[in-house]
């Protein structure tokens, strides 16, 4: 049996991410063009509430400052930064649960920021291998099933003895789930409330990681024995 989490919104909070982000470009503002550090805090925060999109745009229009330029640096600091996050307690507890079980990461997204995310979460310690899909080519991000194809060969396991654990159901199930890889999807995040047609569907639900233990993978696992 092996374990594969998503990372955003599924092993900790994504939007502490983007306002992680968000006081590291506010900084900046500050040294930079002394712009009340705060104030901008408090603009990305609301844009961010009203929907993403332009933000650095608006917040640097906001202190009559915008040019290409300037948003290009805020959206590289925002990039750069090392990001203030943690996992969710939940998912804390669900690592430590299965620490003895062979535990993976594949996560979509900019490799470099996916990757300061997974050093500020402390993941390379607690898991096998992390694949940030985008650094094996754009094709082979979700929801292609090619990082989880390579964790079959590194395991030696069919598709059938390996579960992914996520939140999208946009893109984390409907490449894996054809080839008999076990999914479970988490209702938390963005995509909480979203429905979607069954084949983009997980075969089974969790309100959360706390209800990720060994009574629930035996149900997973033991589904399509009985096909
Ligand atoms: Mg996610």
């Amino acid at each position: 049996m092996v374990l594969v989490f998503d990372l955003d919104d599924t092993l900790y909070n994504e939007r502490n991410y983007v306002l992680s982000g968000f006081r590291a470009v506010s900084g900046y503002l500050g040294s930079v063009y002394s712009v009340p550090e705060d104030e901008a805090f408090r603009l990305m925060a609301l844009k961010l509430e009203l929907g993403r999109g332009r933000i650095f745009d608006d917040t640097l229009e906001h202190f009559g400052l915008c040019t290409r330029k300037r948003v290009l640096n805020c959206i590289s600091v925002y990039r750069g930064h090392a990001p203030d996050i943690r996992l969710d307690r939940d998912a804390d507890a669900c690592l430590e649960r299965f620490s003895e079980h062979p535990l993976y990461i594949v996560t979509d997204g900019n490799k470099y920021v996916q990757n300061n995310k997974l050093v500020a979460l402390g993941l390379f310690d607690r898991v096998r291998s992390c694949y940030i899909t985008h650094r094996y080519g754009v094709k082979n991000s979700k929801p292609s099933s090619y990082c989880f194809f390579r964790i079959c060969e590194r395991e030696g396991v069919p598709p059938t003895e390996v579960v992914y654990v996520a939140d999208n159901p946009n893109k984390d199930f409907v490449g894996i789930k054809p080839h008999g890889f076990r999914t479970v999807r988490l209702m938390q995040g963005h995509y909480r409330d979203l429905e979607l047609p069954a084949e983009y569907e997980a075969d089974h639900r969790l309100t959360g990681l706390s209800g990720l233990d060994l009574d629930f993978l035996d149900k997973v696992f033991r589904r399509d024995t009985t096909r």
